[in-house]
């Protein structure tokens, strides 16, 4: 990334890596790689892993590359490989002309097979897949040899190509690699490294029958690529002694080596492919980029910024043990970074009209607004004011407690950046007694300064004109889960969904400027959050990326920093 960045992060993994560069490990280079499997739309914790994959090849002067990681046809699709290309991309990282498919090594990956059948290594097995897991042992228990473990080579041989040549059916036979079945390290007890399945691939079609396993295709689709350090989750810690067997057996130099960080986990969220297309597909979201997703698409269509994702996924480091983030640190880098690059803007969600009783009718002034009071730099725009306004509904009571910094009868306000008003009277519903309209009368020596009798005007609301503002739809997003940890429970994780994640507002009213907002553009509206032009909506609709209130700011407040 050309981001320049005050000091580069430290963590474990650079760590070994400037080691590897000082001992000339890999001759100097460093080649990563992000390789997702397209088997669903990427989502907050694979941009921590591509922050980190691409974040560290830039830093050294390497190479990352982008590799579908697409050997199981199930579930995976075209959609999804564009989504991801399109992801990393808005992330801001680029892979240059290295995207790669694991599925274009599906050869040389069979080639590899047979060269471990040839060595005595691999052997094809016909134990079903309940028995293949009864002879696996256990923690404590060793496994027991399969009884097919011991066939020629060349009878392996054979079954493979006719494996491959589509003789038998979906689960009859396997190959696994010949490593240990007394191994202290389960995975290292005969793992399988090929299996029959008749589905159609979204790249090969039906061209192959026979598909090889993640530990076997892995490891040496980094070797084909030449990779130096495969970073991947923890969960694949046991994995690697395998992940190194397999290269050991058919790689001579440049091996790869596995490393091993802590994936991302976020309160009120849940981050897993399966779990999301659960909610995808059982209708609780509206799609993959609903503003309330943790997907990128999501998130992108919510208002984030890449910029804000990415000092977030640099904020939380890389780790070796498991935790779950606060969705408050995420929240607050959008916050920060918007702070900066939203220009303001008015908007009143739930309007209430307001008359000036002594603002002559007919005369509409264009008052000048900044359009970020600490950046002159952003420049300004004309906002019309005139004798009938809306305010915010919230912004009025009539029998307000003392500390009330708003509207209520006899009590004074300033209209941001305009004038001091005065509520001079309420007009009720005569059926419901709901406040339909306020009156005020307003200080005209007020637009530039405090009123000149010195009286003091505390509270501040902001407004549209009612003739000249534009209507909108506004959408509210709160936390998609109610509760912290939804995978922690006993009920299952779809019973703690938020019921109150989206409030829509339909008859919201925005300051006309924005009447040409376009899609993706992202505002500050004043006194309420920062907001984002919906990109899939079609009329104007804004979704609100976060509000004003900061609760990580008070969570790091009351602690360390
Ligand atoms: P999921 O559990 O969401 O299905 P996955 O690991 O199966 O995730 P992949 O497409 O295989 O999804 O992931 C691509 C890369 O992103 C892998 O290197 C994986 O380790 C990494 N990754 C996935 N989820 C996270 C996460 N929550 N935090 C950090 N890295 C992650
Ligand atoms: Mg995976």
């Amino acid at each position: 990334m050309g981001q320049t960045t005050p000091s580069p992060p430290t963590d474990f993994i650079r760590d070994m890596i400037e080691e590897h560069l000082q001992t000339n490990k890999h001759q100097g280079r460093v080649a990563t790689r992000f390789p997702p499997e397209p088997n669903g739309y990427p989502h907050i914790g694979h941009a921590k892993s591509v922050c980190l994959n691409f974040g560290i090849a830039a830093q050294y002067g390497g190479t990352c590359n982008l590799r579908m990681d697409d050997t199981d046809p199930s579930g995976e699709s075209i959609e999804y490989v564009e989504s991801i290309i399109n992801d990393v991309r808005w992330l801001g990282f680029d892979w240059q002309d290295r995207l790669y498919y694991a599925s274009d090594y599906f050869e040389q990956l069979y080639q590899f097979a047979v060269q471990l059948i040839k060595a005595g290594k691999a052997y094809v097995c016909d134990l079903s897949a309940d028995e293949i897991r009864d002879y696996r042992g256990t923690l404590t228990e060793p496994g027991k040899e399969s009884p097919y473990r011991n066939r020629s080579v060349e009878e392996n041989f054979d079954l493979f190509a006719r494996m491959r040549a589509g003789e038998f059916e979906d689960g009859s036979r396997v190959v696994r690699a010949k490593i240990d079945m007394a191994s202290p390290n389960i995975t290292l007890r005969d793992p399988i490294i090929y299996r029959i399945k008749r589905a159609p691939h979204y790249r090969t079609g039906n061209q192959w029958v026979i598909y090889p396993m993640y530990d076997f295709a892995h490891c040496l689709s980094d070797s084909i690529e030449k990779i130096t350090h495969s970073i991947c989750t923890l969960e694949f810690e046991n994995n690697r002694p395998l992940y190194d067997w397999f290269v050991e057996q058919v790689i001579e130099k440049d091996r790869p080596q596995q490393i091993e960080f802590a994936r991302l986990n976020l309160s009120y969220t849940v981050l897993s492919k399966r779990r999301l297309i659960e909610l995808v597909s059982r209708g609780d979201v509206s799609g993959w980029d609903d503003p309330r997703m943790p997907t990128i698409a999501g998130m992108r269509r919510r208002g984030y910024t890449p910029e804000a994702i990415r000092t977030f996924c640099e904020r939380i480091g890389v780790a070796k043990n498991d935790s779950i983030v606060d969705i408050a640190l995420l929240e607050h880098c959008v916050r920060e970074d918007l702070n900066e690059r939203a220009p303001r803007a008015m908007a009143v969600l739930n309007p209430l009209r307001v008359v000036i009783d002594n603002y002559p009718e007919g005369q509409v002034e264009e008052l000048e607004c900044p359009n970020h009071p600490q950046n002159p730099a952003m420049g300004s725009r004309r906002v019309p004011f005139a004798r009938v306004l809306f305010i915010e509904r919230e912004d009025f009571l009539e029998n307000p407690p003392k500390k009330y910094l708003r509207l209520a009868p006899g009590r004074e306000v300033r209209l941001r950046y305009a004038y001091v008003v005065k509520c001079v009277n309420a007009i009720k519903d005569e059926k419901t007694g709901e406040v339909i309209e306020i009156h005020c009368t307003y200080d005209p020596a007020t637009q530039k300064g405090p009123p000149l009798d010195g009286r003091k005007v505390e509270g501040i609301v902001h407004w549209v004109s009612a003739l000249h503002s534009v209507p909108a739809e506004v959408r509210l997003y709160d936390r998609l889960f109610e509760v912290a940890n939804p995978m922690g429970g006993e009920e299952d994780f779809t019973n703690y969904l938020n019921p109150k994640s989206l409030e829509v507002l339909t008859s919201s009213r925005v300051e006309p400027a924005l009447a040409k907002a376009s899609p993706g553009s992202r505002y500050q509206f004043e006194r309420l959050g920062y907001f984002c032009v919906d990109s899939a909506a079609k009329g104007l609709v804004f979704n609100r990326t976060a509000t004003l209130r900061d609760s990580w700011a008070k969570i790091a407040g009351k602690g360390k920093k």
